[in-house]
């Protein structure tokens, strides 16, 4: 008995605006187009449905993305290193078959700003140049943290991304004084580890300022030795508790550079190609209203991952993955949790508006602290359940041999062709 009456009722098809088509926009995307087919979501088991979807909703989806694709972001190290792994680690929009839906819209461009009240978002648009104004009854963030090169790429395109990475391996192999990567968080030791992967010959050197590699992660220091120990066994020379003070080009007469690197303790180390891994994320919420976000620019999030109710309609604003204000490490497993859970509260709530149906919202449990790191051919592993683990069984389940590319991938089922 469909309702055409009353203040909430939304317009024939629900146009949901989704700014950020990585893990969470797309795993929020998918779920949404399955549950709005009458389908079970892809994410959810049979055993913990518990409610019957099988009503068809008419939706509108727009991706709005600063890229043209979707990027596989955490195998950065290894496509920086690879440039195989490159090639199959962007995919633009246009060629995942599971969007491929006249009700799937892409817009390459960047939100500069978005009116809670007038549920417009204002988007700078890549290929006109101009500001478009898209409507929407449901707005998704996220757009996750804004992060610098080479941690992640700058391109906003697919061919300047291949470009970029292939900068990156060149420079990595020309490296006759060997390589030396600057940080030793997860991302440093991902990266110094996947350059030894792909050219073993070459000398790596990762050099961290504290006395402890991920020194900045509330993770035990059982994982942290683990995960030294592992980067030695493969080969990296590790240099802790000593900070890079000075840079010094050295231009030889054959017009080969090389640099050389002063540390606090006064060691001095060569290297032909430097990379620095030391990222300051910082989210990409500044076209959000400040009573959206918390003092560090997150947005404020209840467990149904909703807007903070001093928001105008913060019933229907949305946000999840990194941008989002939530506990735990953040993580590609849990964006990808927080988008299935935006899916099914936004279905609910078509659902409620078109049927008067009662709606049973998702809500998010906090997320302990876990994290998973490729060091060669073993992860290194650590969640509170099972503390820290480490081994080639693991890396297989974490992490696959494309850096978990194919888990994504798979896991969304991005390839699938969708259902029209
Ligand atoms: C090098 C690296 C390795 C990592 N390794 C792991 C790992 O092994 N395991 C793990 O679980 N996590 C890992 N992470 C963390 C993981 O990548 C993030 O948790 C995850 O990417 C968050 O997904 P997201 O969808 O929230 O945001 P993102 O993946 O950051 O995507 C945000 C999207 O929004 C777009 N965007 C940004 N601003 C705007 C705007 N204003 N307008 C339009 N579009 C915009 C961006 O172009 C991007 O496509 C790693 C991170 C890095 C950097």
């Amino acid at each position: 008995m469909p309702s055409n009456e009353g203040p909430n009722v939304l317009e024939a098809m629900p146009r949901v605006l989704v700014i950020g088509g990585s893990y969470a926009g797309l795993a929020a995307t998918v779920n949404l187009l399955d549950l709005c087919n009458g389908k079970e979501p892809r994410f959810t088991s049979t055993s913990t449905m518990g409610e019957s979807f099988e009503a068809k909703l008419p939706v509108d989806i727009t991706i709005v993305d600063e890229r043209d694709g979707y990027y596989h972001l955490i195998g950065n190290p290894l496509a920086f290193a690879s440039d195989d792994a490159a090639c199959k680690s962007w995919r633009r929009f246009q060629d995942i078959p599971a969007l491929k839906l006249p009700n799937v819209h892409f817009v390459q461009g960047s939100v500069a700003t978005v009116d809670c009240e007038k549920k417009t978002a204002s988007i700078l648009d890549t290929v006109t140049k101009q500001l478009r104004h898209e409507k929407y009854d449901y707005l998704l963030v996220a757009s996750g943290l804004r992060r610098a090169s080479p941690v992640v790429p700058q391109a906003t395109n697919r061919d300047q991304f291949i470009a970029e990475a292939k900068t990156q391996t060149k420079a990595i192999r020309d490296a006759k004084e060997g390589v030396v990567v600057i940080g030793g968080g997860a991302v440093g030791i991902e990266m110094a580890s996947e350059i030894k992967v792909v050219e073993p010959w070459q000398r790596v050197t990762l050099i961290h300022s504290r006395d402890n590699l991920l020194s900045a992660e509330p993770l035990p220091n059982d994982f942290k030795e683990r995960s030294l120990e592992a980067l030695k066994e493969i080969g990296v020379d590790v240099i802790l508790g000593q900070r890079v003070v000075e840079t010094t080009a050295v231009h030889a007469d054959d017009g080969h550079a090389s640099w050389r690197l002063t540390l606090s303790g006064g060691q001095q180390v060569m290297a032909g190609h430097v990379i620095t891994a030391i990222s300051r994320s910082i989210p990409t919420s500044a076209y959000l209203p400040s009573v959206a976000l918390d003092k560090d620019g997150y947005v404020k999030i209840d467990a149904c991952l909703r807007f903070n109710v001093n928001v105008p309609n913060a019933d229907s604003h949305f946000a999840a993955g990194d941008i989002a204000s939530w506990s735990g490490i953040k993580r590609c497993g849990g964006a990808m949790h927080m988008g299935h859970y935006c899916a099914i509260n936004i279905h609910q709530d078509m659902l409620k508006h078109r049927y008067g149906h009662m709606p049973t919202y998702k809500e998010l449990s906090e997320f302990p602290n876990i994290m998973g790191l490729a060091v060669g051919k073993k992860a290194v592993v650590y969640d509170s359940a099972s503390g820290t683990a480490s081994g080639e069984d693991l890396m297989t389940s974490y992490f696959g041999d494309d850096l978990a590319n194919s888990i994504c991938w798979n896991y969304m089922k991005l390839g699938q062709a969708a259902a029209v």
